[in-house]
């Protein structure tokens, strides 16, 4: 059996949903699972219905309920024209009808609390899954809706729960199995879970992926398909380098370094079942189904370029913190100690630094921006006592990523000849064997991607890339 994933653009009307039913029709031998994330932009506007439903802009909460229900219910009834006996209208109506009295309920509460959050978004998943089903009945393929929460538990922290892998093993086994031995073709929801007690809980945006790996890793699946609307692994991310080319072939170490820096080619939380079951992912264009698309299997697969993508993260913010290194018999501080400081203030906000260089004296951490509170400046007072801090805003982190990267003595040079009028602020080699790492202001991404795909894909290595 497989698993093919979706993600929302797949699915985001009536006839992108068309085209999902069709690839999964070609594909029934093969006893197909299918995941579904939210019709494109739906999980987004559901957080804006919440923020502004807790806000008191009660207008705006219901023109946003509004147009998701219109937008739901049109394309299930292009795509379902024998209601009888369906359930997708029902269920569109008993979603909306529980959604919008949780949208109250965070009027009165004036916030938006993360188990109430995970409960709202949730409602993305659940009306796509109902319209994907039908849709799929209504083309002959016997389809049958699951949900993801009696079969996914987690740990009850919201908006990134971890799954608790005995009992969702087990849960998956005994439901899916017997569909699929049945003949029966399984939907089940992207993203959701619930925790012991039953509430409703979310893997993190975006992710489905990981719901998907998760499926395939309990059901030891042949293959696990993740279709997207673009052709896979680029070298480059094609919205800032359009000659950027699909990469067919990557190892899940590379895959990993690569969603750490900032690659959208997979959850980075998605590698992990996968790989610990040895299950090929494959990244497809459910738009252009016969593309050879990427494969990501355990293999280092080396080939005459050393690197096989560049990604880039940004906006980073750079912490430099020195140690005071006064040893008057009362205070004596190493980049330890700082360090530490550091980091358990970032643990306790679950965000983790994209870098950490430490020396001696002075820790350097390269932060995403988007995870810090007041430009750093809490972080900066937290270790006052142990040293002194500065952030740098507006920075970003471009990344070479390929296995070949360590056996290329010559790829340092190359990389600092084709950037040398660039103003490079920190190089990072050696955490990771397949990555290197140049901290560069944000402004000079383009520039950067541009010049080093211009050096490091000058001619392509046709086993490899396409
Ligand atoms: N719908 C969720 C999101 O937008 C999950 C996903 O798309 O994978 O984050
Ligand atoms: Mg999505």
């Amino acid at each position: 059996m497989i698993v093919m994933k979706f993600g929302g653009t797949s699915v985001e009307d009536a006839p992108s949903i068309e085209r999902v039913a069709e690839i999964i029709r070609a594909r029934l031998d093969l006893k197909p699972v299918i995941v579904v994330s939210a019709m494109g932009k739906t999980t987004r506007k559901l957080l804006q219905a919440a923020e502004a439903s807790a806000a008191g802009e009660s207008k705006t909460t219901l023109g946003i309920v509004a147009d998701l229900k219109t937008r739901h219910l049109s394309e299930a009834r292009r795509l379902v024209k024998h209601a009888d006996g369906r359930e997708v209208f029902s269920l569109v109506e008993k979603h909306f009808d529980e959604l919008k009295k949780l949208l109250e309920g965070l009027a009165v509460l004036g916030e938006v609390p993360p188990r109430g959050l995970d409960k709202i978004l949730a409602y993305g998943e659940l009306l796509s899954s109902a319209l994907l089903t039908d849709a799929l009945f209504e083309r002959g393929i016997a389809a049958r809706l699951f949900d993801a929460r009696e079969l996914i538990k987690t740990d009850d922290r919201y908006g990134s729960a971890s799954p608790l892998f005995d009992v969702t093993d087990q849960r998956i086994r005994e439901a899916i199995r017997p569909a699929i031995d049945s003949g029966v073709v399984p939907v089940v929801q992207g993203f959701i879970g619930s925790s012991r007690d039953g509430a409703t809980t979310t893997l993190g945006f975006e992710g489905s992926d990981y719901t998907a790996t998760i499926l395939g890793a309990a059901l030891d699946a042949e293959d696990i398909q993740i279709w997207k609307d673009v052709s896979g692994l680029m070298t480059a991310d094609p919205a800032i380098y359009s000659r950027a080319r699909t990469v067919k072939q990557c190892s899940f170490a590379e895959a990993a370094e690569l969603t750490h820096f900032g690659a959208k080619v997979l959850h980075p939380k998605a590698i992990h079942p996968a790989a610990g079951k040895n299950i090929p992912v494959h990244i497809y264009n459910s738009r252009q189904p016969e593309a050879a698309g990427t494969t990501i299997t355990s293999e280092t697969v080396l080939c005459s370029n050393p690197i096989k993508s560049i990604a880039y993260k940004r906006p980073v913010t750079i912490i430099r913190a020195t140690a005071n290194m006064i040893a008057d018999g009362s205070r004596f501080t190493s980049a330890d100690d700082l360090l530490r400081a550091l980091l358990d203030i970032l643990s306790k906000r679950r965000a983790q630094p994209l870098i950490t260089s430490v020396s001696a004296s002075t820790v350097v951490l390269a932060l995403d921006s988007r995870e810090l509170r007041h430009g750093g400046r809490d972080l900066i007072e937290a270790i006052s006592d142990y040293g002194s801090a500065t952030a740098v805003p507006d920075r970003a982190i471009v990344s070479l990523v390929g296995d070949g990267l360590r056996s290329d003595p010559h790829l340092l040079s190359r990389a600092f000849k084709a950037i040398d009028e660039i103003d490079i602020e920190m190089i990072v080699h050696g955490s990771s064997p397949a990555t290197m790492s140049f901290v560069v202001a944000q402004a000079d991404v383009e520039t950067v991607v541009e010049k080093l795909h211009d050096i490091f894909f000058a001619s392509l290595d046709p086993r490899v890339f396409q």
